[in-house]
């Protein structure tokens, strides 16, 4: 079987990108880092841009699409880029350039080499934000970030994920705690904000089963949150669940996270030699 390979490079408010290799098929899901970092990001996990086969775009926020111009467009290396039409407008309206859009419709299901990625939307302020499940030979890798509120029809859409990325935003009483203003607390914690730590645990509730292997928490917050608070929210329903051999990620917008291998029976992941945050 192909092996697959599903590295966080970053996440949080300044920037998003993951990558995934599944044999010979090679993603970026988002691009919210400059090209140059980007670029850092994957050479430190011995990869190269130049060799992708398409980015997947989950919403037009810039923290998620603002390496495009200088990364994809057709001046740069001319990358396909998987998105739905609104937001391809958007793109095209903050960063004007020419692009090579592959462009569907939400909820659509389509290939990118060997992978098959199905789309659905998510409550969240941007012209029209996914989420996406991406089914590889190996596995399945739910795709969960910049939501405010979860659905049953979300749980429905990733309840076959073995790995699930979810935002795991804030914790509640920080952010109230906060000395943030009263309008941005008011959109984080709104419908279509962020999702929190306590929102994110009670999902998994719902969707977890004996296939999951991994739980990674994405999009924190640097002042109202804490990896701490988030492995304190999953470990006592994993405990329920007896599902305590499920490893929780937590990532960084400063330095990629663990690299996620799946391919045989078991999954597991392996630390990345980068481990000095990047610079700008
Ligand atoms: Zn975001
Ligand atoms: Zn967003």
């Amino acid at each position: 079987m192909e092996e697959v390979r599903f590295t966080v490079l970053g996440s949080g408010s300044a920037g998003n990108a993951s990558y995934l290799e599944v044999g010979d098929t090679r993603l970026l899901i988002d691009c919210g880092f400059s090209a140059r970092q980007i670029k850092q990001r994957l050479a430190s996990i011995d990869r190269i841009p130049d060799r992708l086969d398409g980015i997947l775009i989950t919403h037009d926020h810039r923290d998620h699409i603002q390496g495009l111009k200088n990364l994809a467009s057709k001046a740069k290396l001319g990358l396909p880029i998987y998105c739905n039409k609104l937001t391809a407008e958007e793109i095209t309206r903050a960063m004007p350039a020419e692009y090579e859009f592959h462009l569907f419709e939400t909820g659509q299901s389509f290939e990118i080499g060997t992978v098959t990625v199905e789309s659905f939307s998510v409550p969240h302020d941007a012209v029209d934000s996914l989420g996406y499940l991406l089914r590889t030979p190996a596995g399945n890798i739910g795709y969960l970030t910049d939501l405010g509120h979860t659905t049953r029809m979300i749980a429905d859409r990733v309840r076959d994920a073995n790995v699930l990325l979810l935002e795991t935003n804030h914790d509640l009483d920080l952010l109230r705690d906060s000395g943030r203003p009263w309008d941005l607390k008011q959109r984080i914690w709104g419908r279509h904000g962020h999702l929190s730590n306590e929102g994110a645990a009670e999902f998994a509730d719902t969707v977890l089963h004996q296939g999951i292997t991994h739980i990674i928490g994405a999009h924190l917050s640097r002042e109202c949150n804490s990896p701490e608070m988030v492995r304190a929210e999953f470990e006592p329903i994993l405990q329920r669940h007896n599902l305590e051999h499920v490893q929780i990620i937590i990532t960084s917008q400063d330095k990629p996270a663990e690299t996620v291998l799946m391919g045989n029976d078991t999954f597991f992941s392996e630390k990345n030699f980068a481990t000095a945050p990047f610079s700008n």
